[in-house]
């Protein structure tokens, strides 16, 4: 694995890789999708939550197949986060926080689907990071596509630099998500870790609060 030292910049989701997914309540968050499936198909909730699973497995977002769906996904889960007490959720966490003192030597920005850059910087304060840390957040609200596309994938490269556009591999994007951020990821070349646990589809698997399962 010796890709792993030519690694100078790590890209992060936020939404269930940074916490833990589940950690803003899953259900809260899937039903408020369901009512809004429901609310502009008309359909009953079992049809709306079938119909729902069929777009995610097909376009590998949540924010793309509710758009798919007929309700703009990206509105839809800023407009949630705005409602949502999200400081009752999120709390300061002193392993990520430890962790991101142990990577000091990488360039690092947050891509995020569906949330506003504002967003992006409420959570990383309540998780207990400094939004200044991050070289760049990169929100892929108003960019006209989202993660799994190579869009935000690429205007992050852009934003490292050519030397990045050119070797893409230096670059690892960390996720909780196969469809979204790893397809997403390998896509345009850089590497991807999948957070939580292991898949023979990433790169490497990554503990974000623990350490790294590889050693370099
Ligand atoms: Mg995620």
């Amino acid at each position: 694995m010796t890709w792993i030292t030519d690694i100078q910049a790590i890209g992060w989701d936020l939404d269930g890789t940074l916490y833990r997914p589940g950690t803003i309540p899953l259900n809260i968050v899937y039903e408020r999708q369901l009512k809004a499936v429901v609310d502009v198909k008309g359909w009953d909730p079992g049809h709306a939550r079938s119909e729902l699973e069929r777009m995610y497995e097909q376009l590998g977002s949540y924010t793309k197949s509710l758009t798919a769906l007929g309700i703009d996904g990206e509105a839809f889960f800023t407009q949630l986060w705005d409602e949502l007490p999200l400081g009752s959720f999120l709390k300061t966490d002193k392993e990520l926080v430890a962790l991101f003192h142990r990577l000091p030597n990488y360039r690092h920005f947050v891509l995020s689907n569906s949330n506003r850059v504002d967003q992006i910087e409420q959570k990383l304060r309540l998780l207990g990071l400094d939004p200044g840390g991050f070289e760049f957040l990169l929100a892929t609200v108003n960019m006209g596509a989202v993660k799994p596309d190579a869009r935000p994938f690429l205007a992050a490269l852009e934003r490292l630099g050519p030397e990045f556009e050119a070797q893409p591999e230096r670059v690892l994007y960390v996720g909780d998500r196969l469809e979204t951020d790893v397809v997403g990821a390998h896509r345009v070349g850089m590497k991807a870790a999948l957070v939580w646990g292991e898949c023979e589809a990433a790169d490497i698997g990554f503990e974000p609060c623990m350490s790294w399962r590889i050693s370099y």
